[in-house]
């Protein structure tokens, strides 16, 4: 079983169950194997949180592999290229005659797999891909004509129907690995890997120390966490005191309450100033709690035999964020050009932004800033763009790796709209600094706020930044948490202080007035290519 990225986990994994499956009937072992491969990391951006993460939740799997006695050997390989002949080569080290993975379906990724099963062939080694990643993998829902979807509503209305038509074939739970004889774990041949170490780190992605206690305290690893987040979020209710980077789990005197966090979610979910939202998105990208078992929960919670997907319920608001997942997962499977920096909307490649060269009117030099560290970029990467969300979002990205929803909209909107920053400077930074960092849900989150993905806001629906922050932040807590400097703020002042108030506090100045910004922002996406 080679195991990848995204499928950290044990239980309900494809692959994994389907390989063990495969050994016990033909009486053969099961190993497996995690190839870290540095050189993908540099290029997809991964954040050094994000490896870390990986590295934990592996020394879990490790530990939890052996006691089924399957080894788990975890090993980096570079250059990337190579990876198929390299894990072949593994194979036949070892003897393996069938491989099984699960699919991942971004470009380089699909590359590699299929490099994979052409080198096989002739090694007679069978290749057995999966899909584990969604609930419906991609490939599967098709517009009345045939097509891809490019719009969220229809797909979601047929991605709800098409579940519930075919539950035992999409929910179904997968079988746990049955394990192998003991004597594999005595065997010469398999001992080396059972007792080869885990990395502690990757070469270029090490975390400092104070950042590295921090995701373990805020993320902490593995399954069991996983899945106490799901029951979490299902069966308790919302607390403020979860802004700051706290360990999720820490208030274990939760009691099951009626008014619990995903039952309001229909009327919290955009309320950044409580914990509204599951968190589990850090679970879900790297694969350690299975999506299939998110869906499941909500059906036992309602005791229904159908999945509710409707907007009626707090319970079917959030199965339609699932479905987000799902449908942003097959965009980048159906259209691998947004996995390679393209937008989605080609009409919107020419947009002028002001971080990129553009030759003046006189022809005599560039203008605007060429470099992803221009003065204004640090500032909004620093959080201090003198806009409190989106200083306050920034804030919490650099300091925990996550942050709600609605203000990486806020976010991603104000860097491309108000300071015209091509979104591809805001999708790679977020890649560095989050630790649930996904190339589907990123990229469709960002392309979504520049106006140029499937489905978009439109280019003139330009987001106040002040009123965002009055209606996700209402009490102030989650700007008043992150920016400290402004704490003696309240009221309208708080969401955009005075220029008096912002000089007593030593808190910046806006870098650009919205109003002027929006004018700019609508000649610039109206007339792609003029200034
Ligand atoms: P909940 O509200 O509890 O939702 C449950 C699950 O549904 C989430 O865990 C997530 O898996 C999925 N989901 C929810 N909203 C979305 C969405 N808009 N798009 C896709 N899936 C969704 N999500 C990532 O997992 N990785 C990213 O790198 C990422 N980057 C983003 C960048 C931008 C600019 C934007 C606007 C959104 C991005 N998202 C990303 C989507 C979303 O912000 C996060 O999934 C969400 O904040 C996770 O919080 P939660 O787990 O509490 O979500």
């Amino acid at each position: 079983y080679w195991m990848r990225l995204a499928d950290l986990r044990i239980h309900d994994n494809r692959a994994l169950s389907r390989a063990s499956e495969y050994a016990t009937k033909q009486d053969i072992p099961l190993i497996a194997l995690f190839v870290l491969s540095p050189q993908d990391y540099i290029a997809h951006d991964r954040s050094a949180r994000r490896v870390d993460f990986t590295l934990r939740n592996l020394v879990i799997l490790k530990e939890s592999l052996s006691k089924l006695k399957i080894p788990l050997h975890v090993t980096s390989h570079s250059p990337r290229r190579n990876i198929p002949s390299f894990v072949l080569g593994w194979c036949e080290t070892y003897g393996a005659r069938a491989l099984f993975a699960n699919i991942e379906y971004e470009v380089d990724e699909l590359r590699r797999d299929i490099q994979t099963c052409k080198l096989a062939i002739p090694k007679g080694i069978q290749v057995n891909l999966f899909h584990n990643k969604c609930v419906i993998e991609p490939g599967v829902l098709f517009t009345k004509q045939g097509k891809a979807y490019a719009v969220y509503s229809p797909y979601q209305r047929n991605w709800i129907a098409t579940l519930n038509a075919n539950l035992p074939y999409y929910l179904e739970e997968c079988p746990m690995p049955t394990g192998n004889a003991g004597s594999v774990r005595s065997s010469e041949k398999f001992a080396s890997l059972f007792d080869s170490p885990i990395p502690e780190t990757v070469e270029g992605f090490e975390l400092e120390d104070g950042d590295r206690r921090k995701m373990c305290e805020v993320h902490p690893a593995g399954e069991e966490v996983a899945g106490k987040l799901l029951d979490v979020f299902l069966h308790t209710k919302s607390r403020s005191s979860q802004l700051g980077a706290v360990n999720p789990l820490a208030d274990g005197s939760q009691k099951a309450n009626a008014q619990t966090r995903i039952l309001n979610y229909g009327k919290d979910r955009d309320r950044v100033d409580k914990d509204t939202t599951s968190r589990l998105s850090v679970y879900l990208s790297s694969g350690v709690l299975s999506v299939r078992e998110c869906v499941r929960a909500t059906m036992r919670m309602q005791k229904s035999k159908k999945v509710d997907g409707g907007r009626d319920t707090g319970i079917g608001r959030w199965v339609q964020e699932i479905a987000w997942r799902d449908f942003y997962t097959n965009i980048v499977a159906s259209f691998p050009r947004v996995s390679m920096g393209r937008p989605y909307l080609e009409k919107f490649a020419s947009v002028v932004w002001e971080n990129h060269q553009a030759p003046q009117e006189s022809g005599t030099g560039r203008r605007g800033q060429d470099s992803d560290d221009a003065e204004v970029v640090k500032r909004w990467k620093d959080g201090k763009t003198g806009v409190p969300i989106v200083d306050a979002t920034m804030r919490c990205i650099n300091e925990m790796g996550w942050v709600h929803n609605r203000v990486r909209m806020i976010t991603a909107m104000y860097l491309t709209k108000d300071l015209m920053i091509d979104w591809r400077v805001g999708e790679r930074y977020f890649m560095q600094k989050l630790i649930d960092g996904d190339l589907a849900s990123n990229n469709g989150g960002w392309q979504w706020s520049a106006s140029t993905g499937v489905d978009p806001c439109p280019y003139f629906r330009i987001f106040n930044p002040h009123t965002q922050s009055g209606k996700a932040d209402p009490t102030g807590e989650f700007i008043r948490h992150w920016v400290p400097e402004l704490r003696p703020l309240r009221g309208p002042d708080l969401h955009n202080p005075s220029e008096s108030a912002a000089n007593k506090l030593g808190y910046p100045l806006p870098m650009v007035i919205h109003s002027e910004a929006r004018e700019r922002a609508l000649r610039r996406y109206g007339n792609p290519g003029e200034e």
